[in-house]
């Protein structure tokens, strides 16, 4: 079987309890990196595979993974080598979903700053599969805690970040303590040279996987984008459909799940749409789709599967809601509309952590795709106001309303009411609790904050304590804008964490951010100038260390000492360091600079999984002295 042939889970010699599982999360097919992936892996092979996130390549290799453990032996069996704490518990999570059906599986992250001794306790109860950062891996191997003796599968994932972070020592330590047959599979998004020298020393006859992506032009359709992480997916595709005028439309989704979920979502609000995924018998799948032709259904959620091939003229828009696996899934999409000559629309979710998939795209379709103008809320209100009144136009014009105008009539006599007023109360019974316009107080509200913020010296009224003290501070370097976030020393904040989360959430190149100094309640950071404002908003509800950062922009071009929140307003004498951090990990400084990400300009791939929250600890002194810890990146 040829892994183009490899159409399902069941195609794959996969133990049930995981072909089970896989069904019941809704995976409908292998992605492209799974089908290649998987087989080689189950029989022993090592692999190379250049995967970015997105692709499903942590499903590739944790299933033949998991497929291969003896439960029986509580030792670890496979070791997953992450960049990231965040990347660590999301695999670690991934492993779990997949092995919800295998009795008695235990797997375990392990990272930087974490407490060391619940992960020694499960450690000591034992595990399967244990997924860690570099550095706390190689701590707990040390101490003798972490035992890989037994260990029969190592993952490097993402190895091009770790190396870019600085952790490629500690990995190849690491390598080198492993016993001398494991199998060793290595993704990469990137291979540059060092990556390449690792696998050439370290994977035996290593079989190469690439994901091939094919491209067509797809000129007739406008492309546009919108990163999602600011505004909840289905709040934008509400605004979308509320403000954009289409005809038929098809919104993709990854898994059969997530069509019905999404369907019966919008369904709710209103729209006339249904699911469509592989697991619908035929005919009802050809009712549907001919139920969109003929204009009974407007919108259909569909899986990469389901819409194979799908030719309906009237699909004017094409929502990729969950971004595609590659570019050749996404040309497929895309090309559900613009049939028969006409123009189409193509509209691209894209969170932080996919910025890469969506360069990806444009470089294979050699097209731009331009950032969308998702439609203000007055935009939205006008609208939903139009098509009110419209209704009542409508109504006045075909209804027989006779016996109605005698009841108000009737109603206005006896309770002295002004026409006025009746008709506003009914109107209100007829929206029911669902307001008839988008409250935008909030909204303006942080809008008009933001552009304060963003002209004027004052961030944040100042605390008392601040105002009261003067301090000095430079300005930021040319080209970056000085920000505050609401997380500082005694929420034990590390600069590794603030340079992870925000790189993480606002897609920025850990690269960019620049110094970043932690005072007792808050802490400084040197973003690039002009933000887009999406950024800023999904940066104001990221939390590090359990915080919501709030972050909000300082007037750089405040004198020292004038500015309010500025840490020229604080009493502190800066401690000037340079620190360099093992980025988002938490751990150890690193001794070795951070080095450039080799080859691409892209931002780092890491999942966007917030740390827990951890109990606040109340400050027994406010008005203490702020001592900040520089760092500059
Ligand atoms: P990854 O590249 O491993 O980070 O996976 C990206 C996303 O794709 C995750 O949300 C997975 O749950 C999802 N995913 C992975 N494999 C499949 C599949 N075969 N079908 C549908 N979704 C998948």
């Amino acid at each position: 079987m040829t892994t183009d042939t490899v159409t399902a889970f069941t195609q794959l010699p996969l133990q049930p309890p995981l072909l089970k599982a896989l069904d019941e999360v809704g995976y409908e097919t292998p992605s492209p990196i799974q089908a290649q992936t998987i087989p080689l892996l189950l029989q022993g092979k090592d692999v190379l595979g250049q995967a970015q996130t997105g692709t499903g390549k942590t499903a590739a290799f944790a299933l033949p993974i998991l497929s291969g453990l003896e439960i029986s032996r509580k030792d670890p069996q496979a070791l997953v080598l992450a960049p990231t704490r965040e990347l660590a518990i999301q695999v670690a999570e991934a492993f779990q979903k997949y092995a919800r059906h295998l009795q008695g599986f235990h797997v375990l992250p392990v990272y930087g700053g974490q407490d060391y001794r619940g992960q020694i306790h499960a450690l000591k109860r034992g595990v399967h599969v244990v997924v860690g950062t570099p550095g706390r891996v190689m701590d707990h191997m040390r101490r003798g805690t972490l035992l890989l003796n037994k260990l029969k599968v190592l993952v490097l994932d993402e190895a091009d970040e770790m190396l870019r972070m600085g952790f490629i020592d500690d990995v190849e330590w690491i390598l080198e303590q492993t016993p001398a047959h494991r199998q060793i599979a290595l993704f990469s998004a990137t291979m540059p040279a060092q990556i390449r020298r690792i696998a050439e020393k370290h994977l035996q006859a290593p079989e190469q996987i690439t994901i091939q992506t094919k491209t067509s032009t797809v000129e007739t359709i406008r492309q546009r984008f919108w990163p999602v992480s600011g505004l909840h997916k289905l709040d934008a595709l509400t605004r979308i459909l509320e403000a954009e005028p289409f005809d038929g439309m098809l919104v993709f989704v990854r898994t059969k799940t997530a069509t019905l979920e999404l369907s019966e979502k919008l369904e709710a609000r209103g729209y006339d749409t249904a699911p469509l995924n592989g697991d619908i018998p035929q005919n009802q799948r050809e009712r549907t789709i001919q139920q969109l032709k003929n204009g009974q259904l407007d919108i259909l959620v569909a899986t990469d599967v389901a819409a194979r091939g799908l030719d309906v003229e009237r699909v004017s828009h094409v929502v990729n809601y969950d971004i595609p696996y590659d570019t050749e899934a996404y040309v497929h999409r895309i090309g559900r509309t613009g049939r028969a000559g006409r123009k189409g629309d193509a509209i691209l979710f894209v969170a932080p952590r996919e910025r890469h998939l969506l360069n990806a795209i444009e470089k294979a379709t050699r097209q731009k795709i331009d950032l969308m103008e998702l439609p203000s809320t007055e935009l939205i209100n006008d609208q939903r106001i139009a098509r009110f009144k419209q209704r009542i136009t409508d109504t006045l014009a075909n209804e027989e309303l006779g016996l109605y105008a005698q009841l108000i009539e009737q109603y206005r006599q006896e309770h002295n009411v002004p026409a006025q007023e009746i008709a506003a109360a009914l109107a209100r019974l007829l929206q029911g609790d669902t307001p008839l316009l988008i409250p935008h107080r909030a909204q303006r509200k942080a809008v008009s904050s933001y552009r304060k913020d963003a002209g004027q010296a004052s961030a944040k009224p100042a605390r008392k304590t601040e105002a009261r003290a003067t301090g000095r501070e430079s300005s930021p370097e040319a080209g970056k804008q000085r920000c505050r976030i609401e997380v500082g020393r005694r929420h034990k904040v590390k600069p590794g964490n603030i340079v992870g989360a925000i790189a993480n959430e606002a897609g920025i190149d850990s690269k960019q951010i620049g110094r970043i100094s932690i005072y007792e309640d808050y802490s400084l950071v040197d973003l690039p100038a002009g933000l887009p404002k999406a950024a800023f908003n999904t940066l104001k509800r990221a939390r590090i260390a359990g915080q919501q950062l709030n972050i909000v922009p300082v007037g750089s071009e405040a004198s020292p000492g004038k500015a309010a929140g500025h840490p020229a307003n604080i009493g502190d004498r800066p401690v000037r360091k340079r620190v360099q951090t093992k980025a988002s990990t938490g751990e150890r400084p690193v001794r070795k600079r951070v080095q450039p990400k080799a080859g691409t300009g892209e931002n780092p791939s890491r999942k966007g999984v917030k740390p827990k929250a951890r109990p606040k600890k109340v400050s027994k002194n406010k008005a203490r002295k702020q001592k900040p810890v520089k760092t500059r990146w």
